[in-house]
């Protein structure tokens, strides 16, 4: 039976998370279809850093409409050079929570001619804590991951696969490697 759910490719093994195997035949194509993909090249991640920096300062410094601001000219960055359709960001004061879990974001795919929109919080529920800098930036990747599923990949559903984390970590990484050179070349004057 388990050799049904390994599927080989090139050079690894296809070893999906437990919820596949529920999933409709199609559903089970789009998901191997999202977990091929690994990787979102920004090929202007470097001319993004102003806007990564601007937006951590915006967080630190509690300025929550200047925070909206900088992330949404993040997304307008990676959807104009991406070629996607825009999507909308609203950064709310505090995550809404019950006793299971915690809220980190939120996305809302475009319906009729509505914009797509990804929520995001400034604050943990139970602490009420500026969230950090890294989860913060983290959830809104993770969000527009689910929006580029739809709009870039064109995939009718975006589920979390191994693929989908990969590509989430592929932007996290080329904004702040970004970052990371140029804060060096800064104080190698
Ligand atoms: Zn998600």
């Amino acid at each position: 039976m388990l050799s049904k759910l390994v599927i080989r490719r090139s050079s690894s093994y296809f070893v999906p998370y437990a919820y596949y195997q529920k999933l409709s035949a199609r559903d089970k194509a789009t998901y191997r279809r999202s977990d091929a993909v690994e990787r979102i090249a920004l090929r202007n991640a470097s001319q993004l850093v102003p806007i990564v920096q601007a937006l951590q300062a915006a967080l630190e410094q509690d300025n929550q409409r200047l925070l909206r601001q900088m992330s949404q000219q993040l997304l307008n960055e990676i959807t104009g050079f991406l070629e996607t359709p825009p999507v909308r960001i609203k950064v709310l004061a505090r995550r809404p929570s019950d006793d299971a879990e915690e809220l980190h974001g939120l996305y809302e795919p475009t319906e009729g001619s509505d914009q797509a929109v990804i929520t995001v919080w400034m604050r943990t529920a139970a602490q009420r804590r500026l969230v950090a800098f890294k989860t913060f930036l983290r959830t809104v990747l993770h969000e527009t991951c689910h929006h580029l599923d739809y709009e870039w990949l064109k995939l009718e559903e975006s589920f979390h696969t191994e693929g989908f984390f990969k590509r989430e970590s592929s932007l996290f990484k080329q904004l702040t490697r970004s970052r990371r050179m140029e804060q060096q070349s800064l104080e190698l004057g």
